[in-house]
This record gives structure tokens, sequence and C-alpha cells, in this order.
């Protein structure tokens, strides 16, 4: 059993790597290492289950082996990267999924997109369901990662209704966990980071925008659990559990035991004011909920990046 995971040397796609292999599967990992990284796959380079392909996906990729999955994963997803790259960004939902619906197409695999809550913008709808249509700017600064996530399933379902492909769309919302990238930018990767190095946590606005934020292994089981399960629609995976910037800035100083004082920077346009996932598909169809409270995985996390930050000091040294 194969299956090609794009993205597969990021935060998330690493995760699923190491998962699949684990199951025993065949994993072809395809990432172009812009925003993913060598050390993510660093373990599963030499293991015969697995192989790389370094590969832009927004360009066309011929596969020779048969495939059961093609999963979507390739994505600039931290707002730091995607307004920098905002083409990029765009091409890898756009052609990127083009790409992957025609090798799914092609193989008669089933298709996995790897979607996101910010296609429901600056939500008016607090949760968040899955029938929430969305507020997006498609002008905003934003308007690269969102409106492309927007047209990947928007892609996604006109091939499985022209071509009867068999898809999984789940829809994540913010997630943090081991992998991530010291200069990725996000909310938590820059506060742990702040926190150890002893700098100032930069909070956006007066941080009291809301997020909620779920640990990786947490995803990994609902991604796995909605690839078994009988339903073409999208879902919602993420943590219910929702907070206020600012409490986190607090709660990630006190984890870490740091002296970093909050600096208070001005909020980013669009940025969206509350978020949180309405489970209840999940929960009632998958069976799933996420397990790792906030303090366990903050903690968890805290300790990925002292290893990484260490050794860099090292490598530097
Ligand atoms: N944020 C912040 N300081 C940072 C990075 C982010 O206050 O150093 C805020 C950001 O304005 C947003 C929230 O944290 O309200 C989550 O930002 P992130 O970039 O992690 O992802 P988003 O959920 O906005 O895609």
């Amino acid at each position: 059993m194969n299956i090609l995971i794009t993205g597969g040397a990021g935060f998330i796609g690493s995760h699923l790597c190491r998962y699949f292999i684990s199951q025993g599967y065949r994993v072809i990992c395809v990432d172009n290492l812009f925003t993913g990284s060598r050390d993510n796959i660093a373990d599963l380079t030499g293991n015969p289950r697995f192989s790389f392909i370094e590969q832009d996906i927004s360009l066309p990729l011929y596969i020779k082996e048969p495939l059961e999955w093609v999963m979507h994963f390739a994505s600039i997803a931290s707002p730091r990267h995607y307004l920098s790259y905002r083409i990029k960004t765009l091409k890898s939902g756009l052609l990127g999924t083009y790409t992957c619906l025609g090798i799914a197409k092609e193989k008669h695999a089933k298709f996995f997109l790897a979607s996101t809550s910010e296609i429901y913008g600056d939500p008016t709808v607090h949760p968040q369901t899955e029938e929430y249509n969305g507020n997006v700017n498609t002008i905003g600064p934003r308007s690269c990662y969102d409106e492309s996530k927007r047209s990947a399933e928007a892609l996604t379902y006109a091939y499985q209704y022209e071509w009867k492909l068999d898809v999984r769309v789940a829809r994540i919302f913010n997630t943090y966990g081991e992998h991530m990238q010291i200069d990725d930018g996000r909310v938590i990767s820059n506060f742990i980071v702040q926190a150890l190095r002893g700098q100032p946590i930069s909070v956006y606005g007066q941080g009291a925008q809301t997020r909620s934020f779920c640990y990786v292994s947490d995803l990994i089981h609902g991604i796995e659990k909605l690839m078994n399960a009988d339903y073409a629609l999208p879902m919602n995976l993420g943590n219910p559990h929702e907070l206020k910037v600012i409490d986190l800035a607090k709660e990630i100083i006190r984890l870490a035991r740091s002296d970093s004082r909050v600096e208070y920077f001005p909020l980013p346009e669009d940025d969206p004011h509350r978020r949180r996932p309405d489970i209840t598909k999940a929960n009632t169809l998958l069976k799933w909920a996420p397990q790792v409270s906030l303090e366990e995985g903050l903690t968890r996390t805290i300790e990925y990046f002292n290893r990484k930050l260490n050794q860099e000091r090292d490598a530097h040294s």
C-alpha cells in the first residue's frame, strides 16, 4: 500500500509520513523544502518504505508506483511566510491541488485535502460549523492562503463530481507541536522561542483575539479516522478549547519558567478576531475528540524547541 504525501517534510506532513510508515505503508514524500525541512524526515531517510522527491507540487509530477492515497499537505501555512510569498502560496493551493487530483485520478487513488479554518476568514458565526460559508476578504493580504484553500476545496469537489473521485477534506484549525520550525512565525512557536531566549513576547493587538490550539498527535489521529470513515464532505479537525492570545502568552511564560515580558505590536490586517471549531461532526461520525491538554502539549513543545535551540547553539559554537 503506497501513500503519496505532499508537504511530507513539513510540520504536519512529516508526522503523517512517520505515522503511516509505522502502520506498514510505503510513503512517497514530496516536498520542495521551502518551509519544510530535511531535519523533520532525517530519521526516515534510508527506511526502505520511505522515499523522498524534492519537488514543487505546483509543477507536473509523474509517479510510477500504484497509489492508494494522495494526501495534499504542501502549503505555506504560516501568515509570516504566506504574506511574503503570495503567488507561491496560491500556486500550491491551486496548481498543487490540480496536480494531486490528476495523480489521484490517474492512479484510481483516494484523495485527501488538507484544508483550513482560514476558509471561514474572520468568522461572523461562532464556533465555526462546516455549514458556515465564511467571511473572507478576497483581496486582503490573507486572501492568497484563504482563497487558494477555498479553490482547492472547489477543485476537489469538481473532481469528485466529474470523475467520481473518493475524497476527504479536513478543515484543520490551529495546530502545534514538534517539527515546527524556529522561524515558523506562528503564535505558539514565536512565543515559545521568545520565552526560551528571554526575549519579549510579541503579542499582536491587545491579545484579545482568540484561537483554539490542537496538539499535533491529536490531529494525526483525527486525520486517520477521517480517512477510514465513509464521509466525503469537509470536516473540522481541531481542539475546541478557546483562549485569548494574551492568555496563551502568559501560559507559555509560566510553563517555560521564563522571565520574558509581553510587548505589544499592531494587529495585522484581517487577523480573525475569534476562532473555535465546532467538532460535533468529528465527535459523532469519527468518535474523535482531542485528548492532549494545552498544558501537556505546550510542555512537550517547549521541550522540543529547547532541544532545537540547544542544537542550533552547539552548531554555531
Ligand atoms: N500572533 C501574535 N504574536 C505572534 C504571532 C501571532 O500575537 O508573534 C497572533 C496573531 O495576530 C493571531 C494569532 O496570534 O491573532 C494566531 O496567529 P498565527 O500566525 O499563529 O495563525 P493564524 O491563526 O492567524 O493563522
